[in-house]
């Protein structure tokens, strides 16, 4: 059998557990599995582009457990009343091929998509960072507050959103949660006494969220919205300003801020700076940049953690998602045993 974690479930073990102590676990998970990097078999995902988004699979391995994700991207969905990202994620066992977890991930996916944000942040941003400035205040947005106010400590906000409903629906989410939100009139103004800007927009364009001048040194840049080819949110200079980092070379090369740069523009793996094989943050006043884009791997920690919390609990059912027969070369008779034509 294999256990399944849908909607409702994901919902009550989120609530229970708490999304901020969720997102502080399971960084400890993100960070055991970039220690490990070079054992995953690593591809950037399979992408099917159209007008309206795109649709991609997310498959790694360790050799011992095989997952991948579903993912859409369709930055105009809100306004047909849809979200602009959806998700659902497997786990395998490699010696048999049999699927042993599936799981809900739109959820799951806001989830391991701050605590890798707080994780990286937690290795490049400046120590006495205070500040988050958040530019766009959609799906992801409360996640990210909680991932750093639970792994940094941070609790003052700053936000701009295009949508001034989106901002609402934001303040009304997480002022009740205990942070000091500040709502700024422009995303330049948002990022003034930042000392970390998370950049969580969705526009299928090569956008301009943050110029160049209105980046302080010391800064660390939290950038997730840009991750597809034709959809970046960073003025290039500040990715000529800052030192960039990413979590897989070839597939932000395609999806990445870095789209906009020469093949050869210099970025760092992020693990490498994990495992101390390059340097991250080296003064007070650089400018560290993620270019985040999401990488299987991730989902791949998110689905270990899952499955690993849920076990013991209610938070799960068993389907049925394998035919099994007892003589594993009959699987016809399991058909031929109930047909009225046998
Ligand atoms: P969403 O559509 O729910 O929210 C996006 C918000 O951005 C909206 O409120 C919109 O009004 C706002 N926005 C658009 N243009 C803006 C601008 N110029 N200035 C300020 N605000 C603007 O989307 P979401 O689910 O929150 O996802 C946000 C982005 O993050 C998407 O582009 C998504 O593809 C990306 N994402 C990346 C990762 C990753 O791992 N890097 C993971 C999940 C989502």
């Amino acid at each position: 059998m294999t256990r399944f974690v849908d909607v409702g479930n994901m919902i009550r073990w989120a609530a229970d557990r708490g999304p901020e102590n969720i997102i502080t676990e399971m960084v400890r998970y993100l960070e055991d599995d970039f220690r490990r990097w070079e054992e995953f078999d690593k591809t950037p995902r399979v992408a099917s582009h159209t007008p309206f988004g795109v649709i991609e699979l997310m498959p790694t391995s360790d050799h011992e457990t095989y997952g991948f994700k579903y993912v859409n991207g369709h930055p105009s969905n809100p306004g047909r009343g849809f979200q602009t990202v959806t998700a659902f994620g497997v786990l395998a066992d490699v010696h048999n091929g049999y699927p042993t977890f599936i799981s809900e991930m739109t959820i799951l996916t806001a989830l391991r998509t701050a605590a890798t944000s707080a994780m990286v942040a937690k290795t490049l941003a400046r120590r006495d960072a205070r500040r988050l400035a958040l530019i766009g205040t959609g799906s992801q947005s409360e996640f990210q507050a909680l991932a750093f106010r639970g792994v940094l400590g941070i609790d003052k906000l700053t936000v701009w959103d295009t949508d001034p409903a989106a901002i609402e629906k934001f303040v009304r989410n997480v002022r009740p949660l205990g942070f000091d939100v500040t709502v700024a009139s422009s995303a330049a103004d948002a990022v003034r006494e930042a000392d970390i800007i998370t950049t969580c927009t969705a526009d299928k364009a090569k956008a301009t969220i943050l110029t160049a001048d209105s980046i302080a040194p010391g800064v660390h840049i939290n950038a997730i919205g840009g991750d597809c080819p034709g959809k970046t949110e960073l003025d290039a200079e500040i990715l000529e300003r800052g030192d960039v980092f990413v979590e897989f070379d070839p597939q932000t090369r395609i999806e990445g801020e870095i789209q906009q740069m020469p093949a050869d523009f210099a970025v760092t793996e992020f693990w490498r700076v994990l495992c101390g094989n390059a340097p991250g943050r080296t003064s007070d006043d650089q400018i560290t940049v993620f270019d985040s884009v999401g990488f299987a791997v991730e989902d791949f920690s998110a689905l270990r953690y899952a499955r690993d919390s849920v076990a013991g609990t209610d938070f799960f059912e068993e389907i049925d998602l394998v035919a099994n027969p007892d003589d594993p070369k009959d699987l016809f008779g399991l058909i031929g045993a109930l047909s009225p034509s046998r």
